[in-house]
């Protein structure tokens, strides 16, 4: 019998969406370990989110609050991390740029087997199967890990997130733990956030991305259909590249993975390292003006038509719609 520990993140005074997804995974995996899981609550001011993830069914929430941790570094965070991590038999989180720099330091510290970006886990035998995509998604990987300690990361698009269950987990305060000599060689400069009134991608339940065909009217064409649907706007590694969206709009394989329950693919060919990025999306939509696009092989419906008639036309009745509705 083993524990879970879930490491939550937390940005902007807030715990991130992708925690739920990670909380998932470990109540998943405890059908193969037995025991239960706990929280790990880390970084400054932290302490005032108990409340957030409290009602998740988590046998503690252990919260290490200290005013050093008010910026992230991995080699500020993993020491403490792992110190707590030693009572556990699975340490995870969710595979965001967070967890993914974290966890393998983790997994580093306590000498344990790491299997990253999990689609899915079972109870194979009593040990954890770990699922994992493989080449961009177009094949899985499946493995147990093998050390007394077991660390991973869940891909937040495979995991739905978890539900309050009710009740109300205890909190624990727990030490931070020096950083060691590590850290002393890492100076955190700035956090440059690209601040945006619209949800975040790997939060928002519609997003409407656009690719290379959009050229510089990129937002003139998709910032109106974004707003009649309240929607986080993502683009094409090609529309990234050429300049005409910001480098962390990117959905794919080398960009962010996201699943909402809307996803516009805008000028997109289909390329599988974008579909890599977005085919988990419950209900995804097209509009290019090549019928042969690949793009058409993923979508539940597609638009064959010129983008810069068709985008526009749908806003109006968009609209419409929502002020006859309103
Ligand atoms: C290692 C590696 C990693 C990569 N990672 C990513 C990634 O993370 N994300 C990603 O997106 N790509 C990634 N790529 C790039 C990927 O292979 C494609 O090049 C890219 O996705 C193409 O972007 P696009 O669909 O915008 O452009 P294109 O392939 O040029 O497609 C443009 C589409 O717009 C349509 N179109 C043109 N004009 C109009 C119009 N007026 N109206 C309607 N439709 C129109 C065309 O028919 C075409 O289908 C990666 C590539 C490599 C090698």
């Amino acid at each position: 019998m083993a524990d879970a520990l879930v490491v939550a993140e937390v940005a902007d005074g807030k715990v991130r969406k992708g925690t739920f997804s990670a909380i998932s995974m470990a109540k998943k995996a405890l059908e193969a370990l037995g025991g239960s899981f706990s929280i790990l609550l880390i970084g400054s001011g932290v302490k005032g989110l108990t409340g957030e993830v409290a009602g998740f069914g988590a046998a503690k929430i252990l919260v290490c609050d200290d005013p050093s941790l008010a910026n992230y570094t991995a080699e500020n965070f993993a020491p403490t991390v792992a110190e707590v991590g030693k009572g556990f038999g699975l340490v995870c989180a969710v595979a965001s740029s967070f967890g993914k720099d974290l966890m393998p330091r983790v997994a580093g510290r306590l000498d344990a087997a790491f299997a990253g970006d999990c689609a899915d886990v079972s109870n194979e035998g009593g040990k954890v199967l770990y699922k994992r995509p493989m080449f961009a998604g177009n094949a899985y990987g499946y493995c147990t890990l093998e050390t007394p300690i077991q660390v991973a990361t869940a891909r937040q698009s495979e995991f739905d997130g978890a539900e309050p269950s009710g009740g109300e987990s205890p909190a624990e305060d727990v030490a931070k733990v020096a950083p060691g000599e590590a850290a002393s060689r890492v100076e955190f400069v700035k956090l440059e956030q690209v601040k945006s009134e619209r949800p975040e991608l790997s939060e928002a339940t519609t997003i409407v991305s656009g690719g290379r065909a959009l050229k510089e009217q990129f937002f003139q064409v998709l910032e109106p259909l974004a707003d009649v649907l309240s929607s986080g706007i993502g683009a094409s590694r090609a529309a990234c590249d050429a300049g005409y969206a910001p480098s962390d709009f990117q959905v794919g394989q080398t960009g962010k993975i996201v699943a909402p329950q809307l996803y516009f693919a805008i000028g997109i060919s289909g390329a599988i390292q974008h579909i890599a990025g977005m085919k988990g999306s419950k209900c995804i939509v097209a509009i290019n003006k090549d019928p042969d696009a690949p793009i058409y092989q993923l979508t539940d419906y597609g638009l064959v038509a010129d983008l810069f008639v068709a985008v526009p036309e749908l806003v109006e009745e968009l609209k419409k719609h929502k002020a006859a509705s309103a």
